[in-house]
């Protein structure tokens, strides 16, 4: 049987294993992580490509979403800017569970830190920090911004700073003052500055 190699056990490496199932390959996915994996980050706006995938595997993108209706613009002077724009918005875990239930069955090996990959005719292996190898037909790199993957295969290139900083916080929701949470909830919110 055809097999895959997944680098990474997160979002895009889950999503890769289920489309490889659905051509009928076998997938292995392989996740530096320890542990279980933890939460991360915030809010995640549903992507088409999300909900047909969830759809796929028999779940309604609004099962693992709420539904915002607005979006805002903050202004330091003067009022919020306001406009309709109904999306759904799901976060890291929940996404996460919802893909990775499915894969039950399927091999997930945690505390696999790829350290090389080799071609050899129409093998590919992938050996991991604690030395165990892997062999595939196809690998795909799913190991996130920094990928390890493409420095393996490409050690010249090296990410350049794009021209913007994002900064993300999150602070529990029993934590805002009333008046933050009235104006933050249910709203899509901006605030952009030089
Ligand atoms: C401010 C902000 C807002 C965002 N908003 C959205 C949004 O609205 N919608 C959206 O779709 N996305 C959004 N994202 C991006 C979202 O975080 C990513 O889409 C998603 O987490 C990427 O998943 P990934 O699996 O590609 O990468 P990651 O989540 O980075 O996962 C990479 C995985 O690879 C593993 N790994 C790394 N190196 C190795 C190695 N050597 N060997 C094995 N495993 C390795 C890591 O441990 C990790 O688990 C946002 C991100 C930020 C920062």
């Amino acid at each position: 049987m055809f097999k895959a190699l997944i680098i990474g056990g997160s979002l895009g490496g889950l999503a890769a294993a289920h489309e490889m199932r659905a051509v009928g390959a076998d997938a292995a996915v392989y996740e530096r992580s320890a542990g279980r994996m933890e939460a991360r980050g915030a809010g995640i706006v549903m992507q088409p490509e999300v909900e047909a995938l969830l759809v796929r595997l028999g779940m309604s993108a609004g099962s693992v979403s709420v539904e915002l209706h607005e979006r805002q613009q903050l202004h330091i002077h003067g009022r919020p800017a306001r406009y309709a724009a109904p999306q759904l918005m799901t976060a890291w875990d929940t996404l996460y569970r919802a893909l990775r239930d499915p894969l039950a069955g399927v091999c997930y090996r945690l505390d696999s830190a790829l350290r090389r990959v080799g071609v050899e005719g129409f093998e590919v292996t992938a050996e991991f920090a604690d030395g165990y190898t892997a062999r595939g037909d196809f690998l795909v790199a799913a190991d996130g911004i920094g990928s390890a993957t493409r420095r393996l295969l490409d050690p010249a290139v090296r990410p350049g700073y794009a021209g913007d900083v994002a900064w993300r916080g999150l602070e529990p929701e029993s934590a805002l003052p009333e008046d933050l949470r009235d104006l933050l909830t249910d709203r899509f919110t901006f605030f952009v500055s030089p």
